[in-house]
């Protein structure tokens, strides 16, 4: 893998797991995190940097990939509103969900 190192203070092409799809390195691609597979096989894995309006972090990411589940976090919005969840890798369903303490 070629290695772009540059000056700028940036977490881009930062890797931060594995993807559950192809097992191919996860990375930072700015808005998202993204597959680098993507561009050799159309890998689609994509986890969204913000959800709900909230801005999932580089740790609960790492956490969501190698064990599958996010610490709970705080104000998701949806509506009128606001819940606490982690996210957690629906195995079944290919995608990430919400799971409620209980
Ligand atoms: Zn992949």
């Amino acid at each position: 893998m070629a290695s772009i190192r540059r000056k700028k203070k940036t977490t881009i092409g930062k890797h931060v797991g594995t993807c559950k799809f192809c097992g191919g390195s996860v990375i930072d691609k700015g808005s998202f995190y993204g597959c680098v597979n993507y561009a050799k096989t159309k890998c689609s894995f994509t986890i969204s940097k913000t959800m709900l309006g909230k801005s999932i972090s580089q740790t609960n990411i790492k956490k969501l990939l190698t064990e599958g589940k996010t610490n709970v976090i705080k104000g998701f919005k949806k509506g009128e509103n606001t819940f606490n969840a982690a996210l957690i890798w629906d195995e079944k369903e290919k995608r990430i969900s919400f799971s409620f303490e209980k």
